[in-house]
């Protein structure tokens, strides 16, 4: 057996781990929880705003009942003067219809005054709740895509973890548990390269002493990287 099947081990499982982080590190789930800690904040200012308009709602809508209320009655006063050919039931009637149009003014300002509060707090609710929507529509994409790269990086993994499958067969007994032991330790790959003097699996320079051992190993030694134990190939 030739260090080559080592060596092509080593790739399939790097090649397993660059999929495997490219899945971990989504930018579209990155951006995903943005948009739903943003979505989250609105909605929350999207309640208080409510809870704000409720109470401002209702006094609007007991003053316009009021003030329609007073309205009704002042015309069906106004009518009955009109018919009435009692003088003193006129007079009395008139002082009547005067308090009506007393009270009727003051609820229709009141109904104002109610209708000015009311209209800014219903944009402001509504503002919140449009700013919401393409904020919304983002995140539905955003969850079909990252659902469509999680299904397509899986069956690449998948693949991937066959061709690493067939390549560890390659790898004769004793080699193959040195290997996965290594692999179990340092994680990612149980081999590595010495590149200017360096594990490319740890990056860690080698000592003088252990490059020389690395340098004269004999045909499958595969001594070990001193700081990670991943297994260096010639
Ligand atoms: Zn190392």
């Amino acid at each position: 057996m030739s260090s080559e099947d080592l060596r092509a081990l080593m790739e399939a499982d790097r090649w397993h781990e660059r999929l495997a982080g490219q899945r971990a590190t989504l930018l579209e789930r990155v951006e995903l929880a943005r948009v739903e800690g943003d979505l989250r904040e609105r909605l929350g200012a999207l309640r208080a705003a409510e809870a704000r308009l409720e109470p401002l709602a209702r006094a609007y809508d007991e003053a316009s009942a009021e003030s329609s209320r007073l309205r009704e009655r002042r015309d069906r006063m106004a009518s009955r003067l009109e018919a009435s050919r009692d003088a003193r039931e006129s007079a009395a009637l008139a002082g009547e219809l005067d308090q009506v149009r007393d009270a009727l003014a003051a609820a229709e300002d009141r109904e104002l005054e109610a209708l000015v509060e009311v209209e800014p707090a219903t944009e402001a609710a509504a503002a919140l709740r449009r700013e919401a929507q393409p904020l919304a529509a983002r995140r539905a994409e955003l969850i079909a895509e990252v659902a469509a790269l999680e299904s397509s990086l899986d069956e690449e993994l998948a693949a991937q973890h066959a061709r690493r499958e067939a390549a560890a067969a390659r790898v004769e007994g004793p080699l193959r548990a040195r290997y996965e032991a290594a692999l179990t330790r340092a994680g990612g790959a149980g081999a590595a390269q010495v590149l200017e003097g360096r594990c490319d699996g740890c990056r860690i320079a080698l000592s003088p002493l252990d490059l020389d051992r690395w340098r004269h190993a004999a045909d499958g030694a595969y001594p070990e990287c001193p700081s990670c134990g991943r297994l260096l190939l010639p």
